[in-house]
Order: structure tokens, then C-alpha cells, then sequence
């Protein structure tokens, strides 16, 4: 099952580059040249040598590794994109690296992505407002959480169905196939409702299991399949939590019906069929 990193692998990320690149001072980078999903532009280099790491933040699936001086280094994972932590220098090379940041004191921080979807590029700090990335995300539901009353209102006129309303990223930063999938199911609704047919309880479900689901991802470091790491090269352990992502026919969690798998989007659904209903129920269903 091919799945990209979401909010819980990327905060996992940020969580443990805070820890260990923070205060560290660049020396240089070293880029590979290759285009990730557009070219890594050759003054990134530039820009970011001989600045400190201040902290690390993130909006959504972007890291944004905030330096002195008034740069930011904002990346993006794409599909495989990884960032490697080495305490000192690394005596084996690895393919598919784009970046290698060199650091004052021996260590280094490396950029590997070999599917080359990801991003990373120096932006001026002041400026990240309006970056192309950024400027169109919507607000991060771990940093804001955006509440039933909230998601009920953005919902209402938008004319889609509820998981890509949970994925379109200018709506929520962050939410991808895993986490929108597990989220309608402990929510309890049908993935391919239309927003407009949500009643008020149904987002208030909806906004309650985003926060449930994203948190006990992140205290599990996120969900690995295939690709996802921490820097440390350790796999997240949110998979064996997960009720119906990538479980196609395995028996629901909470009642035992078998899980379907259907196509939304071009992109893989699970839910149960008894548990996510695809109507309201009677006793409200005439309003
Ligand atoms: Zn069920």
C-alpha cells in the first residue's frame, strides 16, 4: 500500500529535528541538482550557510526549519521524502539524497527522497506568508483545532464528499488518505456523503475524532507501510491501531462486517459499510 507521510509522521519529524538540529550552525549544503517536484534552486545554499537552527516548526505536511538572519528552509516529504540525522559524519553514502547539510560541528542532516516529490526550498522568513506553498493552506487541525461549529460552516456550501473535504489541504492543512479515512470511521460517518447532508452532531463527531486520531498518531510517531522513517530510521507505530486503512476485507474492529475498499479521487477508501451508514438515521433523517 503506497501512502504519503500526513500531520502525525511530519510533526513525529519535527518533534525530533527540534530536539537534535536545534542550535546547530550550517557550514554548508551540498544539493544533488536533480529537480524534486520542481528544482531545488541552486541559491538555497546561499542563503541558508552560516546561519544557526533556531527551531523547528510546521503547518500542515510542511516542515519549516527556522534559521537566524531571517531564513526559513521549508520542506515538503511529497511521497518518500526523508530527513536522516547523523551525529557525526556518515561513513556510508546512500542514493536518492538531494541535500546534505553539513553543520559546524561535525553532523549532518540529510534530505533523501527517491520518488524526488518533495520540496525544498529557502524562503525569507517575513516572506513565508506568501509563498505559493503556504498562502493557500488551510488552518492545521493539531495547531487550531477547528471545532464542529467550524467545520459545519465550511462544509455547508462546499460540493463535495466528506473525505475530500477532510483532504483538500486549503480547507484543513494535513489530512491525508490514512488519517481521513480512520477519522470518518470512529466518526461513524459515511466516507462518500456529501458535506452539504452533514448535520451539526455529525461535524462535532468529525471535528472530536480528528483531534483523537492526529494525537494518539503522533504519540505513536505515525503510521509506517513502506517508505516513512523518523530521522532516526525508526517506522512510526500508529499501522496497528488503524480500524480500516489498507484492511480490505479483514473484519470491522467495532462490529465485524468486512471492510470495503472503493476509489474517491483516484485514491484508495476503507470503511464499514454497518458503521458508517451512508444515511441519517430515521429518527432524524425528516428534518
Ligand atoms: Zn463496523
Amino acid at each position: 500500500m503506497r501512502s504519503m507521510p500526513e500531520l502525525p509522521e511530519v510533526e513525529t519529524i519535527r518533534r525530533m529535528l527540534e530536539s537534535t538540529v536545534r542550535g546547530r550552525t550550517i557550514r554548508d549544503v551540498k544539493l544533488s541538482g536533480l529537480a524534486l517536484r520542481r528544482p531545488v534552486p541552486a541559491s538555497l545554499a546561499r542563503h541558508v550557510k552560516g546561519r544557526t537552527i533556531e527551531g523547528v516548526g510546521r503547518h500542515g505536511k510542511y516542515l519549516l526549519i527556522e534559521l537566524d538572519g531571517g531564513w526559513t528552509l521549508l520542506s515538503h516529504l511529497g511521497m518518500s521524502g526523508r530527513w536522516l540525522f547523523y551525529p557525526e559524519r556518515p561513513r556510508e553514502d546512500r542514493p536518492h539524497v538531494h541535500a546534505r547539510v553539513r553543520f559546524q560541528d561535525g553532523s549532518q542532516l540529510w534530505f533523501q527522497d527517491a520518488r524526488r516529490f518533495g520540496l525544498l526550498r529557502a524562503v525569507r522568513t517575513d516572506r513565508l506568508g506568501h509563498d505559493a506553498s503556504l498562502a493557500t493552506l488551510g488552518p492545521d487541525p493539531v495547531l487550531s483545532p477547528p471545532g464542529g461549529e467550524r467545520l459545519y460552516a465550511l462544509g455547508r456550501d462546499a460540493r463535495v464528499h466528506i473525505k475530500g473535504f477532510l483532504m483538500d489541504q486549503r480547507r484543513l492543512a494535513g489530512i491525508g488518505n490514512i488519517y481521513a479515512s480512520e477519522i470518518l470511521h470512529r466518526a461513524g460517518i459515511d466516507p462518500r456523503r456529501r458535506t452539504a447532508t452533514l448535520r451539526r452532531a455529525d461535524w462535532d463527531a468529525i471535528a472530536k475524532q480528528t483531534e483523537r486520531v492526529l494525537e494518539e498518531a503522533i504519540r505513536r510517531c505515525g503510521t509506517t507501510f513502506r517508505t516513512y522513517r523518523t530521522p532516526w530510521g525508526e517506522p512510526g507505530t500508529y499501522a496497528e491501531r488503524l480500524h480500516v486503512y489498507d484492511r480490505a476485507n479483514l473484519p470491522c474492529r467495532r462490529c465485524g462486517t468486512p471492510i470495503v475498499r472503493i476509489v474517491q479521487g483516484q485514491r484508495s477508501t476503507f470503511f464499514c459499510p454497518s458503521c458508517q451508514r451512508r444515511r441519517a438515521r430515521r429518527a432524524t433523517a425528516r428534518i
